[in-house]
């Protein structure tokens, strides 16, 4: 006969808040190197993760990030792989699960533009974005997912069997001129997460998006470096500022943690109200 889980948050033990939030979990953040992904990795390991950050370019920087999570008094070790690069992406779970043992979580971070206008878009740059954006996300899922059912619920650790949070944008529903092979890559995503998170619930496994607005990070300098792109970029943010990294790891820590054990198949916006249509706070 099938078993009827009844899990509800009493039965989350109570000394699970932070820091030691995430105890015992292994994370994995994929371009955890930089901007978002960093803040990410460095929370997760705060909240007592042993992390796994991977890079593709930049080495020195992710080897800085294993420093500082190390510092918290866990495990952290940097892997190189291509997302979109699927050996690339299965040694890089091998080497994760030889040497933590495991994956809890999988931060699905890695992500780039190409921008173009549309009629002068290269299909290099088409296929590049759509390859990283969204088959690398795919790509990691897919490893994670085959982990995580291997080796089911550890009620001591988590009491679901594995947490996805795929990086997703407010441009998987504000379409975005002169970007859109990164507003289809992030539309993409949020079917895949969708997809994912209808298709394996019955697992326990949860998977959601967080969907940023402007953040502070290298992706985007040029809408937030000059004091007048920073004042363009404030009338399509109604909160006034722009996001810090740390307001996306701070949402990620929270959904990656059994405090969010009822939420799976979410697209968790954290953007100031860009999605408000700020256009009509006054006309319309
Ligand atoms: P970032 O450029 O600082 O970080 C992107 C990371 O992805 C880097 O570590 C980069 O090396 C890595 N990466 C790129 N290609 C890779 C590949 N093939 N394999 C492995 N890693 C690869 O930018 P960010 O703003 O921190 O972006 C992180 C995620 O957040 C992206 O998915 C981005 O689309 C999303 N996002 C950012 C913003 C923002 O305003 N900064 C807004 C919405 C969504």
């Amino acid at each position: 006969m099938k078993e009827i889980i009844t899990y509800s948050p009493d039965r989350i033990p109570v000394d699970k808040s932070l820091p030691g939030l995430l105890k015992g979990q292994k994370a994995l953040v994929t371009g955890g190197n930089s901007g978002i992904g960093k803040a990410c990795a460095i929370a997760l390991g705060r909240a007592g993760a042993d992390v796994v950050v991977n890079y593709f370019r930049g080495e020195d920087a992710a080897i800085e990030v294993v420093e500082t999570i190390t510092a918290a008094g866990v495990r952290a070790i940097a892997i190189q792989a291509d997302v979109s690069n699927e050996a690339q992406v299965q040694a890089m779970f091998k080497q994760m699960i030889a040497e933590f043992g495991t994956i809890d979580i999988l931060i699905n971070n890695a992500g780039l533009q190409k921008d173009s206008r549309f009629e002068d878009m290269t299909l290099d740059q088409w296929n590049l974005v759509i390859n990283v954006n969204l088959t690398g996300q795919f790509l990691c899922a897919r490893e994670a997912v085959r982990e995580f059912k291997r080796r089911g619920v550890v009620k001591d650790i988590s009491v679901s069997a594995g947490k996805i949070i795929c990086m997703s944008s407010v441009h998987e529903v504000i379409p975005w001129g002169g970007h859109v092979n990164y507003a289809a890559s992030k539309g993409g995503v949020m079917l895949l997460m969708k997809s994912m998170a209808q298709e394996l619930a019955p697992a326990r496994i949860r998977v959601n998006s967080i969907s940023p607005g402007a953040i502070r990070t290298p992706i985007n300098t040029d809408a937030w470096q000059t004091p007048e792109a920073y004042s363009d970029l404030m009338t399509l943010v109604p909160y006034q500022r722009i996001g810090e990294p740390e307001d996306i790891a701070r949402a990620a820590v929270f959904v990656a943690s059994d405090m969010a054990d009822y939420m799976t198949g979410t697209s968790l916006f954290i953007d100031g109200g860009m999605t408000l249509y700020p256009g009509f706070a006054s006309g319309g």
